[in-house]
């Protein structure tokens, strides 16, 4: 099939955009128990951050007014503030209170001098000269100010929003509700793990990459199990996800000849389209609606099917879950070694970005089959090419994607 009837990816992902809108369903969680979910509220900081004035270093907290610019100064040390143990009294012209790290400023002070800038001669304190006004002072409010939105909804919880929540005291959060993902593979060849092989079988692994992938997106995923070639089979397992699931995904059966009596059996439930898609791994793609039910029939080939679901279905499945605002991290890095691709579809090679003798490069995981498993599992990032490039030499800048996690 030419360029010109496929469609391409960007268009694939803009037409399931479309379709989609984030799931109208809350839960109120535990901070700790949010990992992973989507913020469905803004966060307003009900605190400044930090809450007092404090200082960066260990050393002494001394008023700039009294330091000579070159020469040294001598101050008398009147006490000592820890974190968490607060210098009660006030520091007034010509003294100096012992401070350590984060322990909050005393009044009359405006200015920390680190401990490696001075000299200490019994209750007085020599200060190298060159100090400047405010320096080593972190202010109340400077991360994070209380009344200002810190995270806005669509947020996806990481470990580091999990510890900005803490630090602003918020004990639970409301998140979109998870997805009710229910995925199925097809094919009599296939045979479920704890099963022997027969002559011309194998095991099923896309419904363990989709488990993997799904849990990794925070998704919740029902594993239908292998649904047998057979119409009434598929038809009876369509119809129980689209009457339980958010999203159905299954796997194998989209190629053409296959594809026709899956279609028969999906045009009396729903609203589905086969695609095109131009792109290599994948290309043949079943994607639209079982009544409420998002549908989509991915390729069987195993890197096939994880590619179509990393670069077209996660867009979609981050929109449903709530999130807003991923951009996967693209960047152009010089490709170690020649890559084979023939002009028409975009590729997404397997590549290994590593830290070559000049700096990042990225090289091919080797042989590009779609059943080669392995190579996923190899790479750490998609070599994206575009649809019209023909083959590429060594040292060309080329496109990297890594999987960021979730593959
Ligand atoms: P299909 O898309 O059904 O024509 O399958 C294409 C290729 O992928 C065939 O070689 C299948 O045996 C293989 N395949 C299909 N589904 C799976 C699966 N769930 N796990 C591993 N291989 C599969
Ligand atoms: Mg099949």
């Amino acid at each position: 099939m030419s360029g010109a009837n496929m469609l391409r990816v960007e268009e694939a992902i803009a037409r399931i955009t479309s379709l989609i809108q984030p799931v109208e369903g809350f839960e109120q969680l535990a901070l700790r128990s949010a990992l992973g979910r989507v913020l469905a509220a803004d966060i307003t900081s009900p605190i400044d951050v930090p809450a007092y004035v404090n200082s960066a270093m260990d050393g002494y907290a001394v008023r700039a007014d009294d330091l000579t610019e070159s020469g040294e100064t001598r101050l008398t040390v009147i006490g000592t503030a820890l974190a968490g143990q607060p210098f009660a009294g006030e520091v007034g012209a010509g003294d100096a209170v012992r401070i350590m790290t984060g322990a909050k400023l005393p009044a009359g002070a405006d200015t920390v001098i680190m401990q490696e800038k001075t000299r200490r001669e019994g209750d007085s304190v020599l200060i190298e000269g060159g100090q400047k006004k405010g320096q080593n002072v972190r202010h109340a409010g400077e991360d994070m100010a209380r009344g200002e939105v810190v995270l806005t909804r669509g947020t996806r919880i990481d470990p580091a929003e999990i510890g900005l929540l803490a630090s602003l005291g918020i004990p639970e959060v409301q998140v979109f509700r998870r997805l009710r993902v229910a995925f199925f593979s097809t094919g009599d060849e296939l045979r479920s793990l704890g099963e022997p092989l027969g002559d011309g079988e194998l095991y099923d692994s896309n419904r363990y990459t989709l488990h993997g992938m799904l849990s990794r997106l925070g998704a919740d995923p029902i594993d239908m199990g292998v649904v047998r070639d057979r119409p009434d089979a598929i038809r009876a397992a369509f119809e129980q996800a689209a009457a339980t699931a958010d999203v159905l995904i299954t796997s194998g059966g989209v190629s053409v000849g296959e594809a026709d009596y899956v279609k028969q059996t999906l045009d009396t439930l729903g609203q589905v389209d086969f695609w095109k898609v131009a792109m290599k791994p994948g290309k043949p793609l079943a994607c639209g609606q079982l009544g409420r039910c998002l549908f989509f029939g991915l390729p069987g080939n195993p890197v096939s099917a994880m590619a179509t679901f990393y670069q077209i279905v996660q867009p979609g499945l981050r929109r449903m879950a709530g999130e807003t605002g991923n951009q996967p991290l693209r960047f152009t890095v010089p490709c170690a070694g020649n890559l084979k691709k023939r002009p028409g579809r975009a590729d997404f090679q397997r590549g290994i970005l590593e830290q070559g003798p000049n700096g990042l490069v990225v090289r091919s995981t080797g042989s590009q089959g779609s059943h080669v498993l392995s190579s996923m599992s190899r790479a750490n990032c998609f070599i994206v090419l575009p649809a019209e490039s023909g083959d590429v030499e060594s040292g060309t800048p080329v496109e990297v994607m890594p999987f960021a996690g979730l593959v």
